[in-house]
C-alpha cells in the first residue's frame, strides 16, 4: 500500500485560466463523512460539503452525502471520508492535506488533515477564532481537497494532474478559488464506460 497525496505549497497559483467543463452527472458515488474530532461549525461543515459535490458534478460525478460519527460502521460500499486534526508523521512534514491508501486490499476511505489545511490558508489553529469568511474558506478548501482524494480513491491508477483540482499541489489561492479546471485524463477516469476507466480498474497500484 502507498499514500496518494496532496502536499501544500505557499505559491501562488493562477487557477482562472482555464474554463470549469460542464458536464451532466455520468456517475453516483456515495460518502459518509467523519469529523472524527468534531472539529468544524456548521458553516465550514456544510461549505465542505457544498464544494465536494460541486467539484465533483464538474467531473461527472454526483455525490451522495451521508454523515455519521466516528464510532459508527460501514458495509464497505460506500466510502468514507475522514477529517482529523493531524497528519501522521511522514505526512504531516510534508504538510499533506489529504491521503487514501492504494493497492488491492485498501480500504474504501479517503482522509482530510485539518491542521495542514489551516496551515496553508494561513488561519489560526484555534476555529473558534475563525470569522464567518474564514469558516467559509475553510469549507472550500476542505471540500476541494475531498474531491482530489476522492478522485484518488475511485481511480488509484490516475496521475496528478499539471493543474486543476488533480494537481499535486495546491495553495491558498487554489484551495479557496471559486471554481479549478478539471484536465481531461480525470475526465475520461471517471466516465464509467470509458476504456481509460476499465484499464485502471483492472491494473490498481499507486500513483505516488
Ligand atoms: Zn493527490
Amino acid at each position: 500500500m502507498r499514500n496518494l497525496l496532496i502536499v501544500a505549497v505557499a505559491a501562488l497559483v493562477n487557477a482562472s485560466a482555464a474554463a470549469e467543463p460542464v458536464l451532466a452527472p455520468q456517475r453516483r458515488l456515495t460518502v459518509v463523512f467523519v469529523d472524527v474530532e468534531r472539529a468544524l461549525s456548521p458553516l465550514a461543515a456544510s461549505s465542505l460539503r457544498d464544494e465536494a459535490v460541486r467539484s465533483l458534478r464538474g467531473a461527472g460525478v454526483e455525490l451522495e452525502w451521508l454523515r455519521a460519527e466516528a464510532r459508527e460502521i460501514f458495509d464497505g460500499t460506500t466510502y468514507k471520508l475522514l477529517l482529523v486534526r493531524r497528519a501522521p508523521g511522514g505526512l504531516r512534514l510534508r504538510c499533506a492535506m489529504g491521503s487514501v491508501i492504494s493497492g488491492p486490499d485498501a480500504p474504501r476511505a479517503a482522509w482530510l488533515y485539518l491542521d495542514s489545511v489551516l496551515t496553508t490558508l494561513r488561519l489560526p489553529a484555534d476555529l473558534e477564532r475563525l470569522g464567518l469568511a474564514q469558516a467559509r474558506d475553510l469549507g472550500l478548501a476542505l471540500g476541494k481537497v475531498a474531491a482530489h482524494e476522492l478522485v484518488h480513491a475511485v481511480a488509484p491508477e490516475l496521475p496528478h494532474a499539471r493543474a486543476g483540482l488533480m494537481a499535486a499541489q495546491m495553495g491558498r489561492t487554489m484551495l479557496t478559488s471559486t471554481a479549478l479546471p478539471i484536465d481531461a485524463a480525470t475526465l475520461a477516469a471517471l466516465r464509467p464506460l470509458a476504456p481509460t476507466a476499465a484499464a485502471l480498474v483492472a491494473a490498481p497500484s499507486a500513483a505516488y
